[in-house]
């Protein structure tokens, strides 16, 4: 990365599709700042997507009063006094500078205004605790507190202090996202404190939720995974966030990539391998995560059904209709999981472009309009009916009616017999 004037930062901030006219609106303004990730990315040469502003004053007011100039849409979120800006093209998250305060480890902190200095001084690693003036004559400076620019030449992701991790242990997980999204490292006394960080199993005192923010993102992009799943092992995370996770990086690097074939959630997927090992034992720290209850039920079956699945499928040719029934009621989670662990492809992949797309052409009112009252024996018939048709012995309708009517009436008549039997003592 080569040297970065203020011009050329100048220019670049103001290649950001509908800057120019922002720029041009902040006049009269308390000093605003780019900060954070679009800042390191501007820095990059790449593109900055998120665009997360700082001020120097009331950032709702401000955000307010832009909106106005802009002629564009403000919303206001309660939390920490932040607004987000739309006009046209642009997207901006405005929040007041400010200061951090963490009651205990892991807990969010209490937060008041403060000045920019400050407001970089709570921030996560020095790439992203830079700022770029956007007003005025300031416009293009960087503000670099903590050399910054210097780690991203080196590639290094460094720490503000030596309690950073222990304040807030989300990091940990961040610190991953970085070296895995930028390839870059962590620098060797913040991967010391990591270390310690980790031993010290500070991750069980963050919440469920905040945990599922910043891990999931892990899990989706199938070339980051290896790496980050990695460099989870080696400095304990996966076992901070719990005992029985294992960071396994091909099985949760295979699960997402399998995920794909079957058409299930790559995050999700990947997550029931980490959980793969001893389900039953992470169970709660999965129920804590909060996810929604469909992505909850999928990752625990894909977990604990997972292997299972491998090993039936692995033991023989199974009929169609055999594999329809043992993969019908999983999630595609645990297909994704079961291929990972080493299923055979043939059946899954027959399972998900043949077999689980297939429907009968009759129902159970086809059944009762030739006679058959309501009872199970309907259900038993279709049933009886839809495997018949996966197998091949079956088609069209005529056929399924043919076929269901003749089981629906067995099974009336050996329950009538039943029934006499019963009754006969
Ligand atoms: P991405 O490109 O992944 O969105 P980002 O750097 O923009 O990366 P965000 O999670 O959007 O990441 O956070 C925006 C900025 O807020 C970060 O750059 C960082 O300065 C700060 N930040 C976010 N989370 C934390 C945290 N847990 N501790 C300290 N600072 C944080």
């Amino acid at each position: 990365m080569r040297r970065v004037s203020t011009e050329d930062l100048r220019e670049r901030v103001r290649r950001i599709p509908g800057m120019e006219r922002l720029l041009a609106e902040l006049a009269g303004l308390p000093p605003t700042y780019l900060v954070g990730g679009a800042v390191r990315d501007l820095l990059l040469g790449s593109e900055a997507l998120d665009l997360d502003l700082a001020v120097e004053g009331d950032a709702r007011a401000v955000a307010r009063e832009l909106a106005r100039r802009l002629g564009g849409d403000v919303v206001q979120h309660d939390r920490f006094g932040t607004a987000t800006v739309r006009a046209g093209d642009l997207t901006v998250d405005l929040a007041t500078t400010r200061r951090e305060r963490y009651p205990r480890p892991g807990a969010l902190p209490e937060v008041e205004p403060a000045s920019l200095a400050e407001d970089l001084r709570r921030r996560d690693f020095t790439i992203n605790a830079m700022a770029v003036a956007l007003r005025g004559d300031e416009l293009g400076h960087l503000h670099d507190p903590f050399g910054g620019l210097e780690d991203l030449r080196r590639g290094l992701i460094r720490v503000l202090h030596d309690q950073s991790f222990i304040d807030d242990p989300t990091r940990l997980l961040r610190a991953l996202r970085y070296e895995s999204r930028l390839g870059f490292a962590l620098e060797p006394e913040t991967e010391r404190l990591a270390r310690e960080a980790a031993a010290r199993s500070v991750l069980r005192l963050v919440s469920g939720p905040r945990v599922r923010d910043e891990l999931l993102p892990l899990l989706e992009e199938i070339e980051l995974i290896p790496r980050a799943l990695r460099r989870m092992r080696e400095l304990g995370l996966d076992r901070s966030l719990h005992p029985a996770l294992t960071a396994d990086p091909q099985l949760a690097a295979d699960a997402a990539l399998a995920a794909d074939v079957v058409g299930a959630s790559r995050r999700l997927s990947a997550l029931a391998a980490l959980l793969a090992r001893d389900p039953e034992a992470a169970r709660e720290w999965l129920e804590e995560l909060g996810l929604r209850a469909p992505e909850r039920e999928a990752v625990q079956r894909a977990a604990r059904h997972g292997r299972q699945l491998a090993t039936l499928l692995g033991i023989g040719e199974l009929r169609p209709s055999q594999v329809y029934e043992l993969l019908a009621p999983e999630p595609p989670e645990a297909l994704a999981v079961a291929l990972a662990l080493g299923a055979p492809q043939r059946p899954i992949v027959d399972f998900v472009e043949r077999l689980r797309p297939v429907r009968l052409e009759i129902g159970g009112e086809d059944l009762r309009a030739a006679g058959i009252p309501e009872s199970p024996a309907i259900g038993a018939a279709l049933r009886e009916v839809l495997r018949r048709k996966l197998d091949g012995e079956i088609s069209g309708r005529e056929d399924e009616l043919r076929l269901a009517l003749e089981v629906a009436r067995r099974a009336q008549e050996a329950g009538a017999h039943e029934r006499q039997r019963g009754m006969g003592g």
